[in-house]
């Protein structure tokens, strides 16, 4: 295995870990077998990239803010930043509305299946709705007042309060940008050798990577639901693949004209974070490997992928509003419900907010699909309908999630002319 490319040993690791749960699932006991010693593997390798998370965000803004050494840099790259992750979003929401109203999915479910799909995952989606609730009835402004820690240590112990963590180490870079040099140096120099540590321990981390992803994979094909229902669903997932695909073309074209590097040198690039995306379905799982793959490989100079990427971990989610968007159409579409013009083109506004406010963690991207669906007045209960299927996407969202940073801090960094050129990569690569 030693000379394969890192993608080719995951991808190797992904197709036996399905291989080998649909032999194991032959057997009485081979889903048991593989829930008490297989899945633990893949639940360590994830805590683990979890357990970098934190301090490598951490880490790597407050090192990457010290070097950009002014503040009217930093809050050009923070606004370029921010809009260009806007304008992603909104462009993701539109081509799922596109889609969705073309193929028109919901047509394809009958009285029958719609019964049968809600009577089997009404469970479900109750929990996801009740989860759903509580962020409905925050007021207008509660993300915002969320984004302030009260406690450094309390924000840090949880990695779900990533954007606070993001606050400090951002406030705690402008303080070190207005100290003299002399005494902002030490600390530069601390969080400098602190990050390469972390460096250093995901690449240790992604040793396992093929082991891992074997059994996260391994785990999911035991735990699939039935595949008669799955089957109802193909239009709805044929849309909001296609979606996703198109998502992906248009942040090649995207790189290809405003960085001239080509899709496969971007594929080539980030194929281990992509796959690890899929395998995860976290992009806060996944950082880690995001930010190595686009340092390293893509070229994005270090001062622009410590800034540019935790934050689109966090708030940029593409693939997240693309599903959206069509998931509530689809629904409303399953139930009868023509949705107006208007009130479709609030979802591109709900879903673009919900995106920002799902966390990067598996299955978030359903629970604020709850306030779209209310949003836009279509029954809650239909999440139900699309349970059966949710995980496989949710896989192939966060693909698309994960690249959509990639994209955008390829872009900031041509924007500053901080995307290394080809030879100095290769230089690096060799080296
Ligand atoms: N799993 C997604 C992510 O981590 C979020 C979601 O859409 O559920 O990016």
């Amino acid at each position: 295995m030693k000379k394969l490319a890192l993608h080719w040993k995951i991808l190797l690791g992904m197709l036996f870990g399905v291989l080998f749960a649909l032999a194991l699932n032959q057997f009485s006991w081979g889903s048991k077998f593989v829930g008490d010693w297989v899945k633990p593997f893949g639940n360590i390798f994830i805590n683990a990239l979890k357990l970098i998370a934190v301090p490598l965000i951490f880490a790597s803004l407050i090192k990457g803010i010290a070097e950009l050494k002014d503040i009217s840099k930093l809050s050009r790259m923070g606004g370029r930043t921010i809009g260009l992750y806007l304008i992603t979003t909104v462009v993701a929401v539109s081509i799922g509305l596109a889609v969705v109203n073309i193929v028109n999915p919901g047509n394809t479910i009958n009285e029958n299946t719609r019964n049968q799909l809600i009577e089997s995952y009404q469970g479900d989606a109750g929990q996801k709705i009740s989860e759903a609730e509580k962020q409905k009835n925050a007021g207008p402004l509660q993300a915002l007042e969320d984004l302030v820690p009260q406690n450094l240590m309390a924000a840090a112990s949880n990695n779900g309060n990533m954007l606070q963590v993001i606050f400090f180490a951002i406030f705690f870079g402008i303080g070190l940008i207005l100290i003299p040099e002399e005494k902002s140096k030490p600390v530069v120099q601390f969080f400098d050798g602190f990050n390469e540590v972390i460096l250093k321990m995901i690449d240790l981390i992604m040793l396992a990577a093929p082991y891992g992803v074997f059994a996260l994979l391994a785990a999911l094909v035991v735990e699939a639901p039935s595949q008669d229902l799955f089957f109802a669903l193909l239009w709805y997932a044929f849309c909001v693949v296609f979606g996703l695909m198109l998502m992906i073309g248009f942040y090649l074209l995207l790189v290809w004209i405003f960085t001239k590097r080509t899709p496969i040198f971007f594929l080539k690039g980030m194929a281990p974070a992509q796959l690890l995306a899929f395998s995860t379905s976290s992009s806060a799982a996944t950082l880690p490997v995001t930010m190595e793959r686009v340092e390293k490989h893509l070229g994005v100079e270090d001062d622009v992928t410590s800034f540019v990427l935790p934050i689109g971990a966090t708030v940029n989610m593409d693939g997240t509003s693309l599903y959206q968007a069509v998931a509530a159409v689809f629904i409303a579409q399953a139930f009868g419900m023509d949705l107006s013009l208007t009130a479709q083109l609030g979802i591109i506004v709900t879903a673009t907010l919900a995106s920002i406010g799902s966390a990067a963690v598996p299955g978030a991207g359903m629970v604020m699909l709850v306030i779209v669906l209310g949003q836009a007045g279509i029954p809650e209960a239909g999440l139900a309908l699309i349970f059966a299927i949710d995980r496989p996407l949710d896989m192939c969202r966060t693909v698309v999630n994960v690249s959509g940073d990639a994209t955008v801090s390829m872009l900031v960094a041509k924007s500053f002319g901080l995307l290394k050129d080809k030879d100095k990569l290769n230089q690096e690569l060799t080296t």
